[in-house]
């Protein structure tokens, strides 16, 4: 079977989408109803969120593996390791491998609740992403992805220790990145030219975010740090009342993105999906009809 790292080395952009644990009976429904429309489209890979605490784990780990098993999809789990002990850590990636799931997104997660609280280690844990890319790398035949921050992360004190971090997970064995969400174009074709310039080859993956509804989008961009364009923003309020009109402007906003990201030369691209299929389909879609992306 070709792995992921081939298949986003090859030549032709990957896509991808995201989706979460759901938390409902009807929030299941949702997801997979949104799941098979995705598999008809045969994308490169789905990948499943991890959320910070306990019932949500569980939910993830459940959900990565019935998409093994019931579709004919490939599912890349998100793994974070904060909460967890190493031996927890190789547990869970022991049951991914007992599923036939190849392909984890190793993570560091932030504290549950606070995104931007203390962040306290466990002694019996990790403290960063890169240790959990060589665990996971150590525990069998993974394909290994990592996080990477086209504004840098929250957390970094510049942008000289955000690029060498990002460096360390490509040594450690990083196999490709995926963004967190952005909304300018320059930002992810800077942090790109950097990390190659700074000799790490790893391909990153832009996650295109489809911005249609204002209050939601400024709350996720708040808790990711990334920067919302103040025009698309005061394009998106007067729509407020019109959600046609919003999810017009925010597909043509992520369309006119995601065409550029792959002009200037991105692996792939990355739809948080949300768990519904309308807008990033709908910018799939553009995409496609413009462009030769991974089976399209
Ligand atoms: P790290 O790479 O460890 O970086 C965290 C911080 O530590 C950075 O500031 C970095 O510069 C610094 N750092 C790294 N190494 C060192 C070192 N050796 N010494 C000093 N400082 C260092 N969160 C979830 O909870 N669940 C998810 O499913 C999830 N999915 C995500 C998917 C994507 C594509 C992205 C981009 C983020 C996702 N996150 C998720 C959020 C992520 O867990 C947080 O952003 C977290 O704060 C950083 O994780 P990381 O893996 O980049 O950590």
């Amino acid at each position: 079977m070709t792995t992921l790292r081939e298949i986003i080395a090859g030549p032709a952009p990957s896509f991808s989408f995201e989706f979460f644990p759901p938390k409902t009976e009807a929030g299941a429904r949702t997801l997979w109803r949104t799941i098979r429309r995705v598999e008809a489209l045969a994308p490169a890979f789905v990948s499943v969120t991890y959320g910070a605490g306990g019932s949500s784990r569980d939910r993830t780990v459940a959900l990565t593996e019935r998409i093994a098993a019931d579709t004919t999809l490939r599912p890349v789990a998100h793994l974070t390791a904060i909460g967890h002990s190493v031996a927890e850590l190789r547990h869970i990636v022991g049951r991914y491998a007992d599923a036939g799931v190849r392909d984890v997104l190793a993570l560091r997660g932030d504290p549950p609740g606070d995104p931007n609280g203390e962040w306290i280690a466990r002694p019996d844990g990790l403290t960063h992403a890169h240790e959990l890319v060589s665990l996971v790398r150590e525990s069998g035949a993974f394909t290994v992805g990592v996080a990477a921050f086209p504004e840098d992360h929250p957390r970094s004190p510049d942008r000289e220790s955000d690029l060498r971090n990002f460096v360390a997970k490509c040594r450690a064995g990083a196999d490709y990145a995926i963004t967190q969400m952005f909304f300018h174009t320059e930002d992810y074709l800077r942090m790109r030219d950097r990390a190659a310039a700074a000799g790490c080859d790893t391909p990153i993956i832009p996650e295109i975010m489809p911005a249609t509804d204002v209050r939601q989008i400024r709350r996720f961009a708040e808790l990711s740090g990334a920067a919302f364009p103040e025009e698309l923003a005061q394009r998106l309020e007067a729509a407020r009342d019109r959600p046609e009109d919003g999810h017009r402007i925010g597909v043509d906003h992520a369309t006119r993105m995601a065409d550029r990201l792959l002009a200037e030369g991105a692996p792939g691209l990355h739809y948080i999906t949300l768990n519904r299929s309308t807008a990033a389909l709908d910018i799939h879609h553009h995409v496609c009809s413009t462009r030769s992306v991974h089976a399209c």
